[in-house]
């Protein structure tokens, strides 16, 4: 799961980003209201947090642009104003939810699963695919009822599939996914984690669509 986190204060951007990634999501941060809707233009997220008080003031413009043209991006908006009408303001303009400053980052990641769990209809969080059980509230993998232990990137990959059931994610997309803009070089290739889930759990559990990407075994399969 990606998360576009809009934030000028690096000190704080950087600590959520390095707390949202323990807790196996994949955040990608810029400091402006024009980035984040290039940004948002440009690449596929799954949430958006913006903080209302940009250097260039377009947090509430930003929230309107990007109902007008992607619906369906949820935005949880970090703000420092604890006002009445600075709330009624921000979910007017069309953000799913805020959460004050200072803020714990277990807050924002309840409020995430809470909007997340909306946006996908689903009343736990748990993700389902045949065999398969994510647990993000626990950060569990289980498979035919087995406990599965996955690295941090691991789960981050199986759970981006299963976030985008019988859609074929880009293998541009999940390269940004397992490893970000910035093209982090911790860690294994995409194709190295996707063999450890594979053979953690079965070969036939994540398809490589040759040519185009990788996608979650449907139901009606074998
Ligand atoms: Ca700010």
């Amino acid at each position: 799961m990606r998360i576009l986190l809009v934030e000028d204060d690096k000190l704080l951007a950087q600590g959520l980003v390095t707390a949202l990634e323990r807790l196996h999501y994949r955040v990608e941060h810029c400091v402006s209201g024009k980035q984040a809707l290039q940004a948002a233009e440009n690449s596929l997220f799954d949430v958006m947090i913006l903080d209302l008080g940009l250097p260039d003031g377009l947090s509430l413009p930003v929230i309107r642009k990007i109902r007008s043209t992607n619906q369906s991006l949820p935005i949880l908006v970090l703000t420092a104003w604890d006002h009445l009408d600075t709330k009624v303001d921000v979910l007017d303009a069309g953000a799913d939810d805020y959460v004050l400053k200072p803020c714990d980052v277990r807050e924002i990641e309840a409020r995430l699963r809470v909007i997340l769990r909306r946006h996908q209809q689903r009343k736990q969080d748990l993700l389902i695919s045949n065999e398969l059980i994510l647990d993000l509230q626990r950060h569990e993998c289980s498979f035919q009822s087995q406990s599965v232990h996955l690295t941090t990137r691991e789960f981050l990959l199986l759970k981006e599939l299963m976030l985008h059931p019988g859609k074929i994610l880009s293998k541009q997309h999940m390269e940004e996914v397992n490893s970000g803009w910035n093209g982090d070089n911790e860690g294994n290739s995409l194709e190295v984690h996707i063999h450890n889930i594979r053979k953690k759990t079965a070969g036939y559990v994540i398809k490589t669509v040759r040519g185009f990407g990788y996608m979650l075994k449907s139901h009606d399969e074998n």
